[in-house]
């Protein structure tokens, strides 16, 4: 169902849909940082091509500057160099009319807030009216329902994450910027996690940017991962991953996913390797 209304005040922004079908289009990327008396190049010159309504996974060592390609693209931080365009837009342009969706590691869920009142936050924020039978669907999409009136506390961190992805989509973003969201989880609850944001991805067509460390769960959410290499990050390499879909576990096991798996784990381990020599 459709949670926008028509006295929406996104509705009326003109937004350039190009006429291409842009996804988000990342050409020469540079990020430099001050650090006391020296710069730290933390990318350069980064290339990347996102299809609309598909998922990418940014791959790489810790530090190569992944969660700071997502915070440019969703508008969070500026480029020195280089330009992001998300759905044809600059990325502050989506985020001002509030169609960009983002969720971290942590989970930043208001601790007096109940699930719903925390899913429907950014409505709020976003001067709309409260849409709650969308609320009430997503709550059902993600899994919890029964506990739309519990608070935080009484969740575990695989449901808090659940509720940051629900409030993440809760104003129906074309775009979808994900960091890291199951890195504290244990493997188990990440791999439901995994069918979980694969099931709403699948459901909304959103184009998705995933920032991960983990290379199983790239493979198996991706339409295409994208391999970073050691600071100053650059995209070593973009892999499509042609699995059929929808994914299941038993796909894990299979040869061609171990395949890919293998694939991208020597190419990670080269950059490592870069990295450390
Ligand atoms: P990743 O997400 O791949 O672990 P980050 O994007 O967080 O990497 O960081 C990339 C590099 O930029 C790191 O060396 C980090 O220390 C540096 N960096 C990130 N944010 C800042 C900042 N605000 N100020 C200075 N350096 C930063």
């Amino acid at each position: 169902m459709n949670g926008r209304n028509a006295t929406d005040p996104a509705v009326d922004v003109p937004l350039a849909r190009s006429a291409d079908n842009a996804g988000i289009d990342i050409a020469g990327l540079t990020k430099e940082y001050d650090a006391g008396s020296r710069r730290i190049t933390a990318l350069s010159g980064i290339n990347l091509r996102i299809e609309r309504g598909s998922f990418t996974a940014l791959l790489g060592p810790s530090g190569c500057g992944k969660s700071t390609v997502l915070r440019i693209t969703a508008g969070l931080e500026t480029a020195t160099d280089g330009t992001v365009q998300v759905h044809g837009q600059p990325p502050s342009s989506l985020r001002d009319v509030h169609r960009l969706g983002v969720a971290f590691q942590d989970s930043a869920l208001l601790p007096w807030r109940s699930v719903e009142a925390n899913i429907r936050l950014p409505l709020e924020i976003a001067g709309r009216r409260e849409n709650r039978p969308y609320v009430d669907e997503l709550i059902r999409l993600v899994g919890l329902d029964g506990f739309a009136r519990s608070r935080p506390r009484h969740l575990s961190g695989g449901m808090k994450q659940r509720v940051a992805i629900a409030r993440a989509l809760v104003l129906e973003p074309e775009v979808l910027l994900l960091d890291e969201p199951f890195g504290a989880l244990d493997d188990m609850t990440r791999q439901r996690m995994n069918l979980e944001l694969q099931r709403i991805w699948s459901s909304k067509a959103t184009t998705t940017l995933l920032v991960t460390h983990s290379i199983p769960e790239a493979v198996f959410l991706s339409d295409q991962v994208a391999l970073m290499s050691a600071r100053p990050g650059r995209i070593l390499t973009t892999i499509t991953i042609d699995l059929p879909r929808p994914r299941t576990p038993e796909l894990m096991r299979s040869a061609q996913f171990h395949g890919l798996c293998d694939e991208l784990s020597e190419a990670l381990f080269n950059a490592e390797a870069d990295r450390d020599g």
